[in-house]
């Protein structure tokens, strides 16, 4: 029987990783302060006897004997990241030093869950894995994409000087059952408005771009890297190709909810990242056989119905 350690694991993509671990037979020991995790996203799995709930920082040094450690954990919504910017750094920098120390330590396999934050406002597009990014190092983003970045360097320096087995994925904006109401991110906050009756609060002119990705597809290639080669250390983009304006989002949260919401323009936010879209060339080629499934349509309906239960 394997054993996983997730941190971060109350969140939207650790709760869901915590529920997939376990349905595939691991024990899991799930690690979470709760600054932005929620134990409704882990109520259901509390009973099961091969799942541990910890209530912990991940900032904190942390021993235990596992076979697979998921880094997951780090506030990701950038109302939430940027709330208490040093924390958010903190917890990207000695989060990754801390699990790398029990990798380290273990012979553990550490797989970091990076971010596409770390191409900053990309003058490439798509985004590969290549390209090194044009982040702002003062900027208020940068607390969390300098945080990911440094966070991306503490792996493979662990990997080349100590021989620590590492994974760094790049995760694309990802979405789905599990994400906070209230998290500020596009997708929730459009939803939530929709079936509230509220307008839509689109930032900007809404023709910046995002590719969004369906929790289940993230969920099957994270499980895909770690099963992978173990010469095989990434980073390798995770997402959906499928690029979308905000304006397109907008529009189809509404055809969807059947909400008679109009929209609303504020501001943009500072550094808001005008366009991304995912380059999977390497997972495609790397991870035999995976690739998103479940279209935005789809994969936003399935969201509504899980927001339903919040309105
Ligand atoms: N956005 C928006 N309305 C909102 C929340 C976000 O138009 O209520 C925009 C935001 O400016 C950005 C995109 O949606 O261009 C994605 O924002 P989100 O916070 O979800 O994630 P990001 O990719 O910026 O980390």
């Amino acid at each position: 029987m394997k054993r996983a350690l997730v941190t971060g694991g109350a969140g939207f993509v650790g709760s869901n990783l915590c529920r997939r671990l376990l349905e595939l037979g691991y024990r899991v020991i799930c690690l979470d302060n709760l600054s932005t995790g929620q134990m409704r996203n882990i109520k259901e799995l509390s009973g099961n006897r091969n799942f541990c709930f910890l209530q912990r920082d991940v900032c904190e040094p942390f021993k235990a004997e596992v076979d697979e450690i998921y880094n997951a954990a780090c506030p990701a919504s950038p109302s939430a990241y940027q709330a208490e910017p040093v924390r958010t750094t903190r917890t990207c920098v000695l989060g990754a030093i801390n699990m790398l120390e029990l990798a380290t330590a273990t012979g553990a396999l550490m797989m970091q869950f990076s971010t596409s934050e770390v191409y900053g406002e990309p003058s490439v597009h798509p985004q590969s894995e290549s390209y090194r990014g044009c982040v702002n190092p003062i900027g208020p983003r940068s607390c969390y994409d300098e945080g990911k970045r440094c966070a991306e360097s503490l792996c493979f320096d662990y990997h080349r000087q100590f021989g620590t087995r590492i994974k760094v994925i790049r995760i694309f904006n990802t979405y789905g059952p599990g994400m906070a109401p209230e998290d500020g991110r596009v997708v929730s906050n459009f939803i939530m408005q929709a079936l509230r009756g509220e307008p839509l609060t689109v930032y900007g002119d809404g023709s910046q771009t995002r590719s969004f990705q369906y929790i289940d597809d993230l969920i099957d290639g994270i499980l895909k890297v770690m099963a992978g080669r173990d010469d095989f250390l990434g980073p390798v983009n995770l997402g959906n190709p499928e690029e979308f304006t905000m304006s397109e989002l907008a529009e189809l949260v509404l055809r969807e909810t059947g909400s008679s919401s109009g929209l609303v323009k504020l501001p943009s936010p500072p550094d808001d990242p005008t366009r991304r879209r995912a380059d999977i060339s390497l997972a495609a080629s790397e991870l035999a056989g995976w690739r998103p499934k479940v279209h935005l349509e789809e994969g936003i309906r399935r969201t509504i119905d899980y927001f339903k239960a919040f309105v």
